[in-house]
This record gives C-alpha cells, sequence and structure tokens, in this order.
C-alpha cells in the first residue's frame, strides 16, 4: 500500500502555480499530457499515473477568433485575438493573445506572457494570468 502523497507547499502557493505558470500533469504510464491538469487519466483510469509537469510556454496556433464584442468588463481592451494553442509538449489550450492583432495566424508560433487579465474599476481588482504573444 502506498502513502498518501502530502505536499509541503501550502495550498496558495499550488493555485497559484497552476495559475501563473503553465502546470499541467502527465500520465506516466501512456505518456499523455494534460493542461489544465487532471488527476485520473482518461485512458489508463486506475492503472495510469499521474504527476505534474511544467509546461516549456511554446505553442502553435492551431486557430483564432477576433473578438469585437467582448463579455462587459472587457470592453476596452477589444477587439482581441483569442487563440487555440497546441503546446509543444501536447496539450491543448486556449488563450488571449496579445499584441498586433493582424500579426495572429494559424501555424504562428506563440509564447506565454504574463499579463494583467481583467482590472475591475468598482474594488480596484486586478486579475493577472497567462496570455500569449507572438513569438516569430
Ligand atoms: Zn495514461
Amino acid at each position: 500500500m502506498r502513502m498518501p502523497h502530502k505536499s509541503s507547499v501550502p495550498l496558495f502557493w499550488r493555485l497559484k502555480d497552476s495559475k501563473y505558470r503553465l502546470i499541467g500533469s502527465r500520465c506516466t504510464t501512456c505518456k499523455e499530457v494534460f493542461f489544465p491538469k487532471k488527476n485520473l487519466c482518461p485512458v489508463c483510469r486506475r492503472r495510469g499515473s499521474i504527476e505534474d509537469m511544467q509546461f516549456n510556454g511554446n505553442g502553435r496556433i492551431v486557430s483564432y477568433t477576433i473578438v469585437r464584442v467582448p463579455p462587459e468588463g472587457f470592453e476596452k481592451y477589444a477587439p482581441y485575438a483569442v487563440a487555440v494553442i497546441d503546446l509543444e509538449e501536447g496539450a491543448r489550450v486556449s488563450g488571449q493573445v496579445v499584441g498586433n492583432i493582424t500579426k495572429v495566424r494559424t501555424g504562428k508560433q506563440v509564447r506565454t506572457v504574463f499579463r494583467k487579465i481583467h482590472e475591475d474599476g468598482s474594488d480596484g481588482l486586478i486579475n493577472y494570468g497567462l496570455k500569449w504573444e507572438i513569438a516569430e
């Protein structure tokens, strides 16, 4: 019987990790990678063994949309590009691509950048997180 895994890292930092860095997971049985992280491999199920994995932050645009009519609170950022990105290691994510939207193209290489996602005017709350920029 294996001892339950106990992390010495406080919960806050673990949450911060997965939000600010590209921490996903990998099944060491079938080598499948996941982002966001999973606790169970959908392929191997109980035969699988999941471990944390840090992605290098490089990927390629598979498809994208230019958002001209954004959700409430994001008006001042429009127009902006939201892309589906294949990470170098294999998982697929979506996110905002910063910078000149005319440079956003399918097949372009992108990398993660740490940017302000949303600023709430009423209480000054600012959310930070990962966005993407064209790398070439
Ligand atoms: Zn697996």
